[in-house]
């Protein structure tokens, strides 16, 4: 019997297989289609010549471990020992697995947000413990209220996604204030916190539960390499924690996948002396307006995206269809592939939205947008 009943292919992978089938614009799946830096691909060819091919310790390459330490200091003005809190994983996908399988036991509930990326409730489940959907608000802003309400005794963990898959939203100092206020009564719930794209935000900063001293110490902070240096191939990322929950969740990660690609992590280790992250924003600011302004000539309503790099668009003036039906009728007949919003919902919520991903060259998203405009 299966482990995983209603599991189904994602949909990043069953649009992106239609978006090859019809040969039609990929703004489906996440994933950058402009080249690599150079210096970074260059470093890979340095270490790819040398004896660097065995395994490294278990929680990643100490230089490395420094560096990110480094980082999280530059960043958020937080001092983290680089030996006890950092775990570097295969992407952010095994830094949640490997905290959820770590900390959450049998019967225990997992609060998840919805629209929620899908990697969440599956380790979840693996665990026989339960996730609770929970619907934001329809301005996606969490909704306080419902949320204290839903906890209680069994409830173990929260997992936040700051800045948002799939809706481009970042938190409020207020969104952090509240999460405090809840943290203060009920004393054994633990935060994990999904800040992949920590370094794309716009207009406002964005906020880290690093930066969270009443919070920090029951969290786990998940960032990937595949967003901040545009490798999404690579699977590699890293989390940050208190060494107590570090502990645990290296026990998981040294027999799930032991240590990671011996050298990606020299070559990032090298990278990280030269990148400048904070540049990323900027960088992804840039596309974020052209396309919007691009897409402000379609009939689709834009969303505010402050952050991630995905746009989100109303299509009620122009279908009534679900969106699904949407979507797939875009690749066929438009030639243009994107994301419905309703598989990020739990109860399927229909909002008539879809997800563009803007992580694309100007050309693309100009050739994609010219088929819109004919919508
Ligand atoms: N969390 C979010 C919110 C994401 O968007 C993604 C990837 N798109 C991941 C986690 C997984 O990251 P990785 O590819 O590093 O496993
Ligand atoms: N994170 C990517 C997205 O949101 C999908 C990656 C995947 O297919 N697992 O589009």
């Amino acid at each position: 019997m299966s482990k995983l009943p209603h599991i189904t292919t994602s949909i990043f992978t069953v649009m992106s297989q239609m978006a090859n089938e019809y040969k039609a614009i990929n703004l489906s799946k996440g994933f950058p289609n402009f080249p690599v830096d150079e210096r970074l691909k260059n470093f890979v060819a340095k270490w790819a010549k040398e004896e660097v091919h065995q395994y490294l310790p278990m929680a990643g390459f100490p230089p490395l471990l420094d560096k990110i330490a480094l980082l999280t200091q530059k960043s958020y003005n937080r001092k983290v020992t680089a030996s006890t809190d950092i775990l570097v994983t295969a992407g952010a996908t095994e830094g949640i697995f490997a905290t959820i399988q770590a900390l959450v036991n049998k019967g225990e509930e997992v609060l998840i947000l919805d629209p929620s990326y899908d990697c969440y409730e599956t380790p979840v489940l693996l665990c026989n413990a339960k996730p609770i959907r929970i619907n934001l608000n329809d301005d996606f802003t969490p909704n306080w209220e419902v949320i204290e309400r839903a906890i209680n005794s069994n409830t173990r963990m929260i997992i936040i996604n700051n800045p948002n898959n799939p809706t481009g939203k970042t938190w409020t100092e207020n969104d952090f204030i509240q999460l405090e206020k809840i943290a203060d009564l009920h004393p054994d719930l633990l935060i994990l916190s999904d800040e992949v794209y920590e370094y794309i935000t716009f207009e406002n900063k964005h906020l880290s539960i690093n930066q969270r001293i009443k919070l920090r110490d029951k969290s786990v902070i998940v960032s990937s390499f595949g967003k901040s240096f545009h490798i999404t191939g690579w699977k590699i990322g890293y989390l940050i924690g208190p060494e107590h929950l570090m502990k645990e969740i290296k026990k998981v990660h040294q027999f799930l996948v032991f240590s990671v690609n011996s050298i990606a992590q020299y070559a990032i280790n090298d990278y990280m002396d030269v990148v400048q992250v904070k540049e990323l924003g900027q960088f992804y600011q840039q596309k974020r307006d052209f396309f919007r302004n691009l897409l402000q000539q379609t009939k689709f309503e834009l969303l505010p995206c402050e952050g991630s790099y995905f746009q989100i668009a109303s299509y009620a003036s122009i279908s009534s269809e679900n969106d699904l039906d949407f979507t797939k009728r875009l690749v066929q007949e438009f030639g243009v592939a994107t994301i419905p919003l309703s598989p990020f919902y739990a109860d399927g919520k229909q909002t008539n939205c879809i997800r563009f991903c803007f992580a694309k060259d100007e050309n693309t998203l100009q050739t994609a947008v010219e088929r819109l405009l004919q919508l």
